[in-house]
């Protein structure tokens, strides 16, 4: 939106995230989840089939993912859990109706702090349990067109995250979804990857007139006569970043319409991540009728208070925490330790490394140098290979001695980036490099004497740069440094050449 249609309309977001949770077997019996690239079809018994008669049985360490999913992001933990059916007729549901829950979701009232300080109200996380996959095809020959269903997803247990209406922009959709994201990797709650739908994110959006509504008790309500324009929900989009550009496109439609003296239309449209725009889908003028009831092939759940402190435990340090402690205890940017603790091995890596580097210097110079070290040569190396930082193969104890070796003027700081360099690309063992140059420079004498040195056998230079042609000097350091192998510091070889070329 423009300055003018910012100043006149707000953006209101909900989002509904799907994460399926990491266990070994499906939500209600005992087939493998694992489906990526399986045989379609191979994964299936007569409970995840919905044959008639077969009886479901919970996955406890589902349930128990959901709730630490929950305790991170601090909801209310039920003590009693109870199923219910929820109906519709698709193929990909044999059943006829998903388990699912409906009035009493396990975990409620939660939040997660996103970056700019805002803590986005989540209004409930359910357990229910996936669909199967349907994919449709045409036959060449006539043209016919048809369905295959693999019901390997079908039953695969799926937790739903649904914020209330609290957030404002589509920057901060992305950042939260980036958080949940995050949470969930951190626990092992689940991979969370979108490309393979284990995360799936459905935001709903409206613009509201400025100062014409209010957000009371998780709702969106008129003020006065106003007339509430209806929310628009998007699905299937496939990264963290359509969250973002959805939504964006989104605004600019409704606003654009609303500009225009048009009503907006309560609907469903689809992410067509290909053109970057939204396609309309179906018109939804009232609930779905879901026909939900208790479920009654289930008994009601007990959870105690002991069952939740066991599972609270299973609770580490999360990337918000993170972020706080190092930039308190360490003076670390706040982009920096955005960055470095995106991810738990990227933290871990960073942790380790500032832990070793701690035995030579002190607390915060440690920190410094470690994500200096991460977020410029380790980021470039990672960068370039298509690798996660823990991934590239650099031992953190081999950089801490690098690093060291480095401030304490062994070498320069490029040929301590070039030996990290080749330690990857041809296998130099850096302890083994850095002995060999500390000994290179004990050999080597006194910068003062190979100065001379230099000096004596470059004449031309010399007499360049007495002539006034200051730019020789340039060349004398090359030299300088070449007879040292990097060892000395630029710095001090510039300045001792020119103390001796005044003489
Ligand atoms: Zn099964």
């Amino acid at each position: 939106m423009n300055k003018e249609l910012t100043d006149k309309y707000d953006v209101i977001i909900g989002l509904e995230i799907h994460i399926q949770t990491n266990t070994k077997s499906k939500m209600f019996c005992s087939c493998p989840t694992g489906y990526f690239q399986k045989q379609p079809n191979t994964h299936v018994c007569p409970v995840c089939l919905g044959l008639p008669g077969a009886l479901p049985v919970p996955n406890k360490r589902a349930i128990e993912l959901c709730i630490l999913m929950g305790l991170a992001t601090n909801c209310n933990i039920a003590n009693e859990i109870y199923f219910d059916r929820k109906h519709y007729f698709y193929p990909d549901l044999p059943k006829g109706y998903q388990i699912s829950q409906y009035k009493d979701p396990i975990c409620s009232d939660g939040y997660v702090e996103i970056s700019n300080g805002q803590k986005v109200a989540i209004e409930r996380i359910h357990q229910e349990e996936d669909v199967a996959k349907s994919t449709h095809h045409t036959e060449g020959s006539t043209g016919k067109e048809y369905t295959l269903v693999d019901y390997n997803k079908s039953s695969v247990p799926l937790i739903e995250i649904v914020t209330k209406p609290n957030i404002t922009s589509a920057k901060d959709a992305k950042d939260y979804a980036t958080k949940i994201r995050q949470i969930a990797r951190y626990l092992n709650i689940s991979d969370a990857d979108m490309e393979k739908g284990q995360m799936r994110c459905e935001p709903n959006i409206s613009i509201q007139e400025k100062g014409k509504w209010e957000y009371k008790d998780g709702k969106i309500l008129p003020i006065g006569e106003y007339k509430l324009n209806p929310k628009v929900e998007v699905k299937n989009i496939g990264s963290i970043t359509a969250v973002e550009k959805a939504i964006e496109y989104e605004v600019e439609r409704m606003s654009a319409e609303l500009e225009d003296g048009e009503e907006i239309k309560q609907q469903t449209r689809g992410w067509n991540a290909a053109k970057g725009i939204t396609e309309f889908q179906r018109y939804k003028e009232s609930a779905d009728d879901y026909r939900y009831m208790p479920e009654p092939d289930i008994p009601v759940i007990d959870i105690s208070k002991e069952d939740i402190e066991r599972i609270r435990k299973e609770i580490v340090e999360l990337p918000n925490e993170k972020i706080k402690r190092y930039m308190q205890d360490w003076d670390i940017t706040e982009y920096a330790a955005d960055v470095i603790s995106s991810t738990k091995e990227s933290a871990e890596y960073f942790e380790k490394l500032q832990k070793k580097l701690s035995e030579s210097m002190n607390e915060k110079d440690s920190a410094k140098e470690a994500s200096n070290w991460i977020m410029g040569p380790l980021y470039a190396i990672a960068n370039k290979q298509g690798k996660e930082i823990a991934d590239i193969g650099v031992n953190g104890d081999d950089l801490a001695k690098l690093i060291v070796a480095f401030k304490e003027d062994v070498f320069t700081k490029n040929k301590a980036e070039e030996l990290l360099n080749q330690s990857i690309e041809k296998g130099l063992n850096i302890t083994d490099e850095i002995e060999k140059l500390k000994s290179a420079k004990e050999s080597v004498g006194s910068l003062d004497n190979i100065v001379k040195q230099v000096i004596d056998e470059n004449t031309q230079a010399v007499t360049d740069y007495k002539s006034g042609k200051e730019a020789s000097i340039g060349f004398l350091v090359g030299k300088v440094m070449q007879l040292t192998h990097g060892t000395a510091n630029p710095n001090d070889v510039r300045n001792t050449l020119i103390e001796e070329l005044k003489k």
